[in-house]
């Protein structure tokens, strides 16, 4: 499946350090996301209480449908409530703080880098991307693992070539024969000097330990910038849209354009109830058809699905109301794509 965009690099000298750095990570893959639950702590390197306060930036970068968002949950942890409480102090897209021992983890989400259309909106995004990475102190690079192609090639050929880049090889308990992986792994070294690798699934909770104690590593010392009970410093009105806009393109599958956003036009709070409002904007009328379904179907399950998960996120009753207007063009257009919340 693993269509690369060059051909696999011709004969490779012989590289002892990095094979035996490949074999530690996969073997370390194997041991903590092979492994039933059983009992592999000593394998796990969570952050610990003692040392001085380390904080620093982390991206999560990759082409869509890798296990961004997946990871992004898994590394903040989803049960306690998001709060809003600090404004946000600087230029990064931060969605998610994790405060562990001594160490604050400020991850630094990014829209999925778009290669299908040059427009407005996603030379937006792209710049987006690219602004995100540039000044971190760790960048996540995702793929699935043993995959790499073309969109995956574009993501990474924005990465800096200053800051460290971790390969994170995600859906590892995909791959049935794992020792097949340490080809991929010496050819993915090849496309770009990686600092780590971390064979890994967003869906184990051991795995996103140890992912932990290797990113510590990369943070630097310095006293933590928010409150270590805070879990984001996006607003609630933010990942209302998030959310809509997560369950739009899950539910309409490729077939929906990119330039469908989501704007929240009504956000009230009453005690332990949100009362929320929200428009999927289109691009054309058969782009309205695909959102609404048949019989309205489709919509009332994007709407179903983000209530139920915004729920579940604030721990509290909410009303959610969606609709769906066309607004032809848009995304061609520089000022309505500002206009829409994207820099
Ligand atoms: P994003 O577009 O990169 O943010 O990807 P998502 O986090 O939305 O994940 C895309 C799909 O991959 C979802 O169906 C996830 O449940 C699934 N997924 C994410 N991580 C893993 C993993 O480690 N293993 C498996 N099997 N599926 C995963
Ligand atoms: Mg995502």
């Amino acid at each position: 499946m693993s269509r690369s965009p060059k051909q696999a690099p011709a004969a490779m000298p012989p590289n002892p350090e990095l094979d035996a750095m490949l074999a530690q990570a996969l073997g370390k893959g194997d041991a903590v996301a092979g492994g039933a639950d059983a009992a592999e702590a000593e394998d796990t390197a969570a952050p610990v209480a003692s040392g001085p306060q380390r904080c620093g930036f982390v991206a999560i970068v990759g082409k869509p449908n890798v296990g961004k968002s997946t990871l992004l949950n898994a590394l903040v942890g989803q049960k306690v409530s998001i709060t809003s409480s600090k404004a946000q102090t600087t230029r990064h897209r931060i969605t998610g703080l994790r405060t562990l021992g001594a160490t604050q983890f400020i991850f630094v989400d990014t829209p999925g880098f778009q290669t299908k259309h040059g427009n407005a909106l996603n030379r937006s995004l792209n710049k987006t991307v690219v602004g995100a990475v540039s000044d971190v102190d760790l960048v996540l690079f995702v793929v699935e693992a043993g995959k790499f192609n073309l969109a995956d090639a574009k993501v990474l050929s924005l990465m800096p070539a200053d800051v460290p880049v971790m390969l994170v090889a995600n859906k590892f308990d995909l791959v049935h024969r794992r020792g097949e992986l340490a080809p991929w792994l010496r050819a993915m070294q090849e496309r770009h000097p990686f600092a780590e690798f971390v064979p890994m699934s967003a869906k184990n909770s051991k795995d996103i330990q140890r992912l932990f104690g290797i990113c510590e590593q990369y943070l630097p010392e310095q006293a933590w910038m928010h409150d270590p009970d805070d879990l984001t410093d996006r607003s609630e009105r933010f990942m209302a849209s998030e959310m809509v806009r997560e369950k739009l393109f899950r539910l309409t599958g490729d077939e929906l354009p990119y330039t469908s956003t989501v704007i929240i036009d009504k956000f009230e709070e009453e005690g332990r109830l949100r009362r929320i409002a929200a428009t999927i904007v289109v691009e054309r009328d058969g782009h309205k058809g695909m959102v609404i379904g048949d019989k309205g179907e489709k919509l009332k399950r994007i709407g179903t699905e983000a209530r139920q998960e915004l729920e579940k996120l604030w721990d509290c009753k909410v009303f959610l109301e969606l609709w769906v207007k066309v607004r032809s063009g848009w995304a061609d257009d520089d000022a309505r794509v500002r206009s829409f919340g994207y820099e």
